[in-house]
């Protein structure tokens, strides 16, 4: 049955996690395909923001990548697609060979389907090696490690729509919704907050969301522990906890309470720099709220402590009750339209499908049933591991639409690093800072050429689907990975379709068994959706938690300041964050027209008051320098900051930010500390 009808072919937004839908439709020129709004969509009801808006300016982009590439004497060639496959087989051979499967890694990319981050990481099982990963190892690692230890599932508790109808107030730490989820702050937040609702932001930057937010907590950054700390003291003191929710579904209270008994709050606001009486009243607010929801995003998550920052959350949530009904709950914003299916579907170095640790034997068979081969036991390498470990004991890389040159922290060292390995092959759409080190380059076919599933930040799965034809020489991940697997293998990886490669997810997850893609339709599936009459949950946890005696666990955390602190020489702490208008490393958004003339360079925020000391007009280029490199990016002057922070954004490869930030790892989750590096600000 066609997928097209007269007014287009409904799909998702290929940006961010809040998973609008929209129709696609061909133009009259050869390539060119439009948007217009789908009304029903499920999550943002026809409206998009201005990144989904101009999404389709990168489809017929005439920089898209349209025949393989190899290298020879240091120059790309244009190849067969059966040159490239002969030659990617013939070196991942023969590195496992003289080397051993776990020199080899695999990234998986949140741009690309559930069915094809599947595949990527049962090739990469397949091979031997646990060394694959994705993505949201730089996001929201920390979130998801916290989640699973305390509650039991690494995703957001509750839905969007539940929590513009009952939150009574938005606890926002960490997290820009107006500018990095503007149809989720939009659509649900926003008319919260029209109807009411009490909203505190917790951000060391002013932005969108904190004008909108009845109250600012602009901490200083790494210092949320602390804050919440506070909050959470004055929780216990004024005895606004739900001792009823905590007796009965939650362990570890007891040990958390005493964390807290010699706390000094006025020495904990000091560090924060946050005055004492808003947080007295931002704990009110929460703590007496009949629905208090709290969102997080990377400014909780990437931090060196970030594990322990999300789990503070989690002590707030459980502390007063606030899990387990529409309106509440501990919610992480998640950035890319599929980092929450790229680790549902394991594309993790510590997890299979569903979420299966590689140490659990029982669960592990049944997943090597139904593949037909032993799965390897051997701990894996995170991503940033990966990178670190290249020329040493990784040799060949397999990069499915990820730039780790411009995403990954020290990112200087990582480009050195890369360039010693043995033999490296990236698929994307565009010529990428990191297909340019490759020995081989895939030209991968675009959002709107493709069909499969996405999964969005509420745990939504909806299909994708392909809008016009496959351009040029270029072939979908799917068919890539399954031509690969199968030529290396010989079986294991005949899928004709999306479709196929989904029924075999169902088998091997537990969450999404109860999908097919005749259910997902057009409104999609909230996970967990365990058979065929489970209609999915919006909200988890209305009975018990999924941990394994079913009780949340309650944990005190201490004040862990950033692994590297402001000094003499590198005085200003440097933070960074998303902008509305682009994404991730710029590979799409800063190929957009439309996105480029509202945002055409990186820029970095400084305090009137650092820019006089300094001499910085507001406009005038500037050089940032960390122990780890150097950038020119244009200084703003403005409050956005208080004196001694400043603020850039990672998307610009032209000013490459990560660079200079640190990649000191959580110890827990690995997650990279982005969000606070020593630098200095150096005017010519
Ligand atoms: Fe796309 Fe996110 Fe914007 Fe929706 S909010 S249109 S998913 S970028």
């Amino acid at each position: 049955m066609s997928e097209k009808s007269e007014d287009g072919v409904n799909t998702i937004c290929p940006y961010c996690g809040v998973g609008c839908g929209l129709k696609l439709h061909e133009g009259d020129e050869q390539g060119e395909v439009n948007i217009k709004p789908w009304f029903e969509a499920p999550v943002n009801e026809g409206a998009l923001c201005i990144k989904g808006g101009a999404a389709t300016e990168v489809v017929d982009h005439e920089e898209r990548l349209m025949d393989p590439l190899i290298r020879e004497d240091g120059e790309f060639r244009e190849a067969t697609w059966d040159e490239a496959f002969e030659l990617i087989t013939d070196e991942m051979q023969r590195i496992r060979d003289e080397r051993g499967p776990d020199a080899m890694g695999f990234f998986g990319s949140s741009k690309c389907t559930n069915e094809e981050n599947y595949l990527l990481q049962k090739l990469a099982r397949r091979y031997g090696t646990n060394n694959v990963d994705n993505c949201t190892r730089m996001c929201h690692a920390s979130t998801v490690a916290a989640l699973r230890q305390s509650l039991g599932m690494g995703a957001m508790t509750n839905s969007m729509r539940d929590l513009r109808e009952a939150a009574d107030v938005f606890w926002i730490q960490g997290a820009n919704p107006a500018e990095q989820h503007p149809i989720a702050h939009s659509q649900y937040f926003r008319q919260a907050i029209l109807e009411d609702a009490f909203v505190v932001q917790v951000d060391p930057h002013v932005n969108k969301t904190s004008r909108d937010a009845d109250l600012h907590l602009q901490v200083k950054p790494g210092t949320d522990i602390p804050l919440l700390n506070v909050v959470l003291k004055m929780i216990l003191d004024n005895d606004w906890v739900d001792e009823e929710f905590i007796e009965a579904r939650t362990e570890g209270y007891e040990e958390f309470v005493e964390t807290l008994d010699e706390f000094d709050s006025e020495e904990a606001a000091e560090i924060c720099g946050v005055p004492l009486e808003d947080i007295q009243r931002a704990a009110e607010e929460y703590a007496t709220a009949e629905n208090a929801a709290i969102f997080t995003g990377m400014g909780m998550s990437q931090h060196a402590c970030g594990t322990d920052n999300v789990q503070n959350l989690i002590n707030l949530a459980l502390a007063t009750g606030n899990l387990g009904r529409p309106g509440t709950g501990v919610n992480p914003l998640r950035g890319q339209n599929n980092v929450q299916g790229t680790c549902d579907v394991g594309t993790m170095y510590n997890t299979f499908p569903g979420y299966i640790p590689i140490d659990d034997d029982e669960k592990r068979k049944e997943v090597e049933e139904v593949w037909g081969f032993e799965l390897p036991t051997t701990p894996g390498l995170s991503n940033v591991e990966i990178s670190k470990a290249a020329g040493d004991t990784v040799h060949g890389l397999y990069v499915m639409g990820e730039n780790p040159i411009i995403s990954e922290p020290n990112a200087n060292e990582v480009k050195r690093r890369l360039e010693q390995l043995e033999f490296m092959v990236v698929q994307d759409i565009f010529m990428s800072e990191t297909a340019e080190l490759a020995d081989v380059v895939l030209p991968a076919t675009s959002w709107a050429e493709r069909g499969g599933t996405v999964t969005n930040t509420d745990r939504r799965v909806q299909r994708m689907r392909a809008a016009t034809r496959v351009p040029g020489n270029t072939r979908h991940d799917l068919d890539i990975l399954t031509e690969v697997g199968t030529r290396l293998f010989g079986d294991g990886f005949e899928f004709d379709a999306p479709e196929a490669v989904f029924e075999e997810i169902r088998q091997v997850m537990p969450i999404y068994h109860g999908m097919t893609y005749d259910r997902l339709g057009l409104e999609g599936l909230q996970w967990p959706c365990y058979d065929k009459d489970d209609e999915g949950d919006p909200y988890l946890y209305q009975e018990t938690f999924e941990t394994a005696n079913g009780l949340g666990k309650m944990r005190g955390v201490e004040h862990q300041p950033p692994k590297e602190v402001p000094d003499e020489e590198y005085p200003f702490v440097l933070t960074t964050a998303r902008l509305e208008e682009h994404y991730n490393t710029g590979t799409m958004s800063t190929r957009s027209p439309t996105l480029n003339r509202r945002t055409p360079e990186n820029f970095v925020d400084v305090h009137p008051e650092d820019a006089e000391r300094l001499g910085i007009e507001d406009e005038q280029y500037v050089k940032l320098v960390s122990r780890r490199g150097e950038v020119v990016v244009k200084a703003n002057v403005n409050e956005n900051v208080e004196q001694g922070v400043i603020w850039s954004t990672p998307h610009f490869a032209d000013s490459p930010i990560n660079q200079l930030t640190n990649d000191v790892l959580d110890p827990v989750a690995k997650i990279p500390e982005y969000k606070a590096s020593a630098a200095r600000v150096d005017v010519d």
